[in-house]
């Protein structure tokens, strides 16, 4: 199954006049909403992102944009859902989360 929020609500930009194609979005994106193509990131799937930050935080070029915090919240949902202690940890460090 495939998740989808809200449509058209989320924070996300990509400028791709800034972005060098290292990839590291697409590492680090937990919802796989980046693809790479001829060398520049694309956004594939908008409503993916839960706006957890990673991407724009591990971005080296400061090519994404994105106001964090639902990534929170989703997590807690989850916890809801499955039974197990939310995981997004983020309140710790300024390393990402999710
Ligand atoms: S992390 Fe930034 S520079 Fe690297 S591919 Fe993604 S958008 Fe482009
Ligand atoms: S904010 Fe999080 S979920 Fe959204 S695109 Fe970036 S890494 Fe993926």
């Amino acid at each position: 199954m495939t998740l989808a929020y809200l449509k058209d609500v989320v924070t996300l930009s990509l400028d791709p006049e800034k972005c060098i194609g290292c990839g590291k979005c697409t590492e680090v994106c937990p919802h796989r909403v980046f693809t790479l193509e001829d060398h520049k990131a694309r956004i594939a799937n908008k409503d993916r992102c839960i706006e957890c930050g990673a991407c724009a935080l591990n971005c080296p070029a400061g090519a994404l944009d994105v106001d964090p915090g639902v990534g929170c919240a989703a997590a807690i949902v989850k916890g809801w859902i499955t039974g197990e202690e939310p995981s997004c940890d983020c309140s710790g460090d300024s390393s990402g989360c999710c």
